[in-house]
């Protein structure tokens, strides 16, 4: 029950709140779908989560009944559930945008018209203290000034925060040998994205970007971190086809590879592309669930990010 519901809320991906005052549930991000936007809102069911972006109007609403308690109704839906508080973006984790600006400009990202300021060393130990009580610190970050540049702020942050003893994991985009580098500095997983099923997608998308040093980087990374702590993620939606879909999620699983399937959120220059619909979420979801399995890939294995975190996304194994 729990798939199909969750596949029909990120089809829709709003949500207006309604009842009690709900702020100490919001969340405002400058990382993944919705950078920029409103803010957003956890909502969990049977400790399943989904992560919705409040509207002024949506077809689902969430009306707080008060504690964090909620009546979720959508069409003839009606869930009772909970929403949980984000802690630092995300339930559970510290999860830290280093460089809220980027040199790059991919075509569906918000970040470069919601350009923030870059986090300080110090001013990001501080987060993670007083982040309350988190499992896991996840760290992802734009590119300013130069792919090396922001290398070395963050291995200056991975360093500084292994005070902390819990497991970081870190999404940026790598030059050659930088899983080896985080590696050394202490993460304990990566995510380095893809984000389009096919190279021919990925030059359209994201002009100036080199996949085939995402993609050397990942292979070293399965060597260095291991099965189960490797992730890419790919967007669905951005006219890719299922088939195209399909075969690189059967690459990257044969390569010890975790993809997340996130689906396409309109923004940046692409804010009149639909969010792909129901049936292809079901579709993917099903396709992905085996391909892991096929590979002997555990998405409860991850500690960091978004598979540990499943907002966004359907992840097969917990959802
Ligand atoms: S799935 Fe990832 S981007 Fe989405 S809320 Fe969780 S950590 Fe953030």
């Amino acid at each position: 029950m729990w798939e199909s519901l969750k596949a029909q809320l990120l089809e829709v991906g709003t949500v207006q709140l309604t009842g009690a005052d709900a702020c100490e549930y919001e969340s405002k991000s400058t990382a993944g779908p919705g950078a920029g936007g409103r803010g957003s809102v956890f909502f969990s069911y049977e400790g399943h989560r989904v992560r919705l972006s409040v509207a002024d109007e949506s077809p689902i609403t969430i009306r707080h009944i008060g504690g964090g308690t909620v009546m979720l109704t959508y069409g003839c839906i009606e869930v009772l559930g909970k929403l949980e508080k984000p802690g630092s973006h995300c339930p559970d984790q510290a999860y830290i945008t280093i460089s809220g600006s980027c040199v790059f400009h991919c075509k569906y990202c918000p970040v470069p018209a919601n350009a923030a300021p870059t986090k300080s060393v110090d001013e990001i130990v501080s987060l993670v203290r007083d982040a309350g009580d988190i499992h896991a610190i996840s760290l992802t970050s734009g590119v300013s000034g130069s792919i090396e540049e922001e290398e070395a702020r963050t291995l200056a942050v991975v360093k500084a925060l292994r005070e902390f003893d819990l497991p970081i994991g870190v999404s940026i985009y790598p030059a050659r040998g930088t899983a080896r580098r985080l590696r050394e500095a202490g993460a304990a997983e990566i995510k380095f994205n893809l984000e389009t099923a096919t190279p021919e997608l990925f030059a359209e998308m994201c002009p100036g970007m080199y996949r085939d040093v995402v993609n050397t980087e990942l292979d070293e990374a399965v060597k260095l971190f291991g099965k189960n702590h490797v992730f890419t993620n790919l967007i669905f939606g951005l006219g890719e086809t299922d088939e195209e879909m399909k075969a690189a999620v059967d690459e990257l699983c044969a390569r010890g590879i975790i993809p997340t399937l996130r689906p396409f959120s309109p923004g940046g220059d692409l804010k009149d592309l639909p969010r792909p619909g129901f049936k292809r979420f079901m579709n993917l979801y099903k396709h992905h669930r085996s391909a892991l399995a096929a590979n002997g890939l555990d998405t409860r294995k991850a500690e960091t990010m978004c598979i540990a975190c499943t907002g966004c996304d359907m992840v097969p194994g917990r959802d």
